[in-house]
């Protein structure tokens, strides 16, 4: 068990005038989730929430200026950990159940994962430590007690829909493949793409319980085709486009 206290269990930057990259720097790189907060004259959106093993909210309060629609890409643990925290909670339909249950994916044990669970995400490049988190939040934290908080969401969205914080609007692209109702939030007047777990630059999971290796297929297709400028992922650094269809080409050229 890790014995080193994470006091700061919270980094964040900013990246350009509004938005604010946010992460948990003791939690494994599988789990490792980016956690967007962007600007906007009405509100501010938060896009993923991490863990939930601190409260993120409680954690970096002085950044949550504005009311906040929390928004999470999808169910995983590592994206809706925090989004109890916030009084706007949105997730795609297909999703929503899966809010109210405790296990979200995976817990912060080796062991909370089956071995061939386990074996697969070694083979793709996500080796499990015993831990997933190299420091505990605070003295007498216990690993084994973790579940994701449960939460409800306040509004469900579909492909087409928008998510608006004021001067800015972002579109919800239903993104299929890695979980059922995975969805980017893409705002065409700046090129910008959140695309949760749907495409980073890192091993892409879609063998996970209910991945769909067609429906990812299709997902990329679609992804190359939109005039991305910038894409802000679920996990690992942002990039541009041409590293998206790089990205996107050695995917369908493994699966396609
Ligand atoms: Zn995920």
């Amino acid at each position: 068990m890790p014995t080193q206290i994470g006091n700061k269990w919270f980094e964040h930057k900013r990246i350009d005038d509004d938005i604010i990259l946010i992460w948990e720097p003791y939690v494994d790189p599988l789990l490792r989730c980016n956690i967007w907060l962007v600007r906007g004259s009405k509100r501010d959106a938060l896009i993923d929430s991490g863990l939930g093993v601190v409260s993120l909210k409680q954690a970096v309060d002085h950044l949550f200026e504005k009311h906040i629609t929390a928004v999470a890409t999808h169910y995983h643990l590592d994206h809706v950990g925090s989004l109890c925290d916030f009084d706007d909670r949105v997730i795609h339909a297909l999703e929503a159940e899966q809010l109210t249950e405790s296990d979200m994916g995976g817990g912060l044990l080796k062991s909370d994962y089956s071995e061939a669970m386990s074996e697969a995400l070694e083979a793709v490049g996500y080796p499990l430590p015993e831990e997933l988190i190299s420091a505990l939040p605070y003295k007498g934290y216990d690993l084994t007690t973790y579940t994701t908080p449960r939460t409800t969401a306040t509004r469900t969205v579909e492909e087409g829909d928008a998510i608006e914080i004021g001067n800015r609007r972002f579109e919800v692209l239903h993104l299929p493949g890695h979980s059922p109702g995975s969805i980017g939030l893409w705002e065409k007047e700046t090129g910008i793409l959140f695309s949760g777990d749907a495409v980073y630059d890192g091993p892409l999971l879609d063998e996970l319980e209910d991945s769909s290796i067609p429906d990812y297929i299709q997902t990329m297709k679609r992804l190359r085709e939109l005039p991305v400028r910038v894409v802000h992922a679920g996990h690992d650094p942002s990039f541009g486009r041409e590293r998206l269809i790089e990205l996107v080409d050695k995917y369908l050229g493994c699966r396609a």
